[in-house]
């Protein structure tokens, strides 16, 4: 990204991440869903939204196609273009960590290198892949959006697993998958590594 601001100087706020962390009573975190589209992204990512709200966690969704609509509604389907909905969406989940909350993006985020560069923005530790496993035939099965269909007829061009690549996460921090295991099951593996990294205290 070519930086126009030059002249810019970063205002320290006495209000920060650790004090809104400890009033909020857990740790904030970026839970970045990855994989195909249909493969359970917003779903999951949405469903464990519910069970950390009944927690009393502060939580956001960011939704690939909410966020297309608006912050990068400018943006198309081109490398250059999904580069920078990604660095976008990786600056406001950024933001968002250091707001206190238990961020929840759901992009499919296809290139490792979108992935690393999102990990890297932020904190060690603080960036937590899910990736959300489903084979191309069941998301196609599935059709949600009815995109599968119109990608097959050729009427979207770059669609990723049909024109576009998918690159599989090679070590990502939970692997899960939302092609046979059911919705429930797959909440619950997320919020136990969400515990196991001390994000939350689960009730005993
Ligand atoms: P994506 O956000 O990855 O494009 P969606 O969440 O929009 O996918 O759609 C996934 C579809 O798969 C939904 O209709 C959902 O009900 C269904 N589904 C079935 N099993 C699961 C699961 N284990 N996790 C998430 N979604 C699932």
């Amino acid at each position: 990204m070519e930086k126009h601001s030059t002249n810019t100087v970063w205002h320290h706020a006495t209000v920060n991440r650790s004090r809104r962390e400890v009033m909020n009573g857990h740790k904030s975190a970026v839970l970045w869903f990855t994989g195909l589209s249909g493969a359970g992204k917003s779903t999951l990512a949405h469903a464990v939204e519910e069970r950390l709200y009944h927690l009393g966690c502060r939580t956001f969704v960011l939704d690939g196609d909410n966020v297309r609509q608006g912050l990068c509604g400018d943006l198309g389907f081109s490398d250059q273009d999904r580069q920078e909905n990604i660095r976008r969406i990786a600056e406001v989940a950024k933001l968002m960590l250091e707001s206190g909350l238990i961020t929840l993006t759901a992009f499919i985020s296809p290139f490792r290198a979108e992935r690393q560069y999102a990990r890297n923005l932020v904190p060690h530790g603080d960036f937590i892949e899910i990736y959300c496993n489903c084979d191309l035939a069941i998301c196609e099965q599935r059709d949600v959006k009815g995109l599968y269909r119109k990608a097959r007829q050729g009427d979207i061009p770059l669609f990723t697993g049909i024109s576009s690549p998918y690159e599989v996460p090679e070590k990502p921090d939970l692997y899960i998958d939302t092609g046979i295991s059911d919705l429930g099951e797959c909440v619950e593996r997320v919020l136990s590594v969400l515990e196991l990294r001390g994000v939350i205290n689960m009730p005993a």
